[in-house]
């Protein structure tokens, strides 16, 4: 075992302040990395807070990691020392299901092993994430970081670039097609460049009339402030597709007015309540509603690749983890401007 010096919760809705923790040293088909940049999820915060049901403490979040592979073990064949890697949200699984076997980890049917609030396999063995100076990963759940990234704005394609590119996928975003954004954070600020990227016409739903300028400039070619109930005119019907990215209650049944008969709302915020619906507002018009978790792994490269053919990477605030308990702050406004990315070298010091 080695001591990590890290940034956690000692109990959920503490402050986050520094501790130790215990990693693994390699096993053989194991990277180590030198931890460099992580991102701050808005998942991080509902987890650190215990808002989604429990959670294991002291927890260390994180888990859009970016860094340089120290050491490998001796059967690993994909990473040397010095390669820039990533890790997402997943850091093994059973591996044998048929979501595993298909590459839709996310899925796996015994329960997979989160970067932090989770175990490793062995059920037992508490993860931690990415607010720390060095991971231990097995390759399989390692990502190659394209050459030409930045890497401190590539840390947030590890959840917020995989999260909206998955059901822009899955969902048939395409040249011409009418995409709606619903919520300008992290996620959504990625989902606009992605949707963009591949040849959609986005149109941004805020509760930031502020954020207008900001929607265009990362690839919107409409903006709707969505307080009041003008926008809802104004679009009705006039959607392919929604990537709903909002993280608080919010009025579902409004937001499907918007789409097109046969229309799909694809839900990534996670709000920590449930949700009400009218049945009509789905059968009116053959609509769906759907859900998407993260991406698997091959899922996750392929967006990494694409992300660095199109020269995308998240619009980022780079923070010391001693601003980190200020950005949970600001995050929970809706002030973060439109990730905020640790730089690690601030725990080292
Ligand atoms: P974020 O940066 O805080 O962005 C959320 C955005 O939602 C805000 O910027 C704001 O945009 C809007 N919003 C917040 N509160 C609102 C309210 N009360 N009413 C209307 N709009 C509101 O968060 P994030 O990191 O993008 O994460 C968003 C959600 O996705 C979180 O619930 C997170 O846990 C979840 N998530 C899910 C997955 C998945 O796999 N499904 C993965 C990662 C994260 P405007 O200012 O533009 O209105
Ligand atoms: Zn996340
Ligand atoms: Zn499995």
């Amino acid at each position: 075992m080695q001591q990590i010096q890290a940034w956690g919760v000692p109990a959920a809705s503490k402050p986050l302040g520094p501790m130790t923790i215990e990693r693994r040293e390699p096993k053989p088909r194991d990277v180590e990395i030198e931890i460099l940049y992580c991102g701050v999820c808005h998942s991080d915060i509902h987890q650190a807070r215990a808002e989604w049901g429990g959670g294991i403490f002291p927890m260390v979040p994180g888990h859009e990691i970016v860094g340089r592979v120290a050491r490998v073990g001796a059967e690993v064949s994909r990473f040397r020392a010095g390669d820039l890697v990533g890790v997402g949200c997943l850091v093994d699984s059973c591996r044998v299901c048929a979501p595993c076997k298909d590459g839709l980890e996310q899925f796996c049917l015994t329960g997979w092993s989160g970067t932090y609030n989770s175990t490793e396999m062995d059920r037992r063995t508490p993860t931690y994430g990415g607010y720390s100076t060095r991971i231990v990963v097995d390759e399989a759940f390692t990502l190659r970081i394209p050459e030409g990234l930045d890497p401190a704005g590539a840390a947030p394609l590890l959840c917020a670039g995989i999260t909206t590119y998955s059901p822009l996928r899955q969902f048939d975003c395409k040249k011409g097609g009418r995409v709606g954004v619903v919520g300008l954070g992290g996620l959504g600020h990625m989902a606009v460049k992605l949707a963009a990227s591949m040849g959609a016409e986005v149109t941004v739903l805020s509760s930031s009339e502020a954020k207008e300028a900001d929607a265009r400039r990362l690839g919107a070619h409409d903006f709707a402030v969505t307080k009041g109930g003008a926008a809802f005119e104004r679009l009705a019907g006039k959607l392919d597709l929604i990537i709903d990215t909002v993280s608080a209650p919010h009025d579902y049944d409004a937001y499907l007015g918007l789409l097109r008969p046969r229309g799909t709302m694809a839900l990534v915020g996670a709000p920590p309540t449930t949700i009400q619906l009218s049945p009509f507002s789905l059968i009116m018009g053959g609509k769906r509603v759907a859900g998407s978790l993260i991406g698997g792994l091959p899922e996750t490269q392929e967006m990494l690749d694409h992300c660095a053919k199109h020269g995308i990477v998240s619009d980022i605030e780079l923070i010391p983890i001693q601003k980190i308990n200020e950005a949970y702050e600001r995050v929970l406004k809706s002030d973060v401007r439109y990730r905020f990315v640790i730089d690690i070298a601030s725990l080292r010091s």
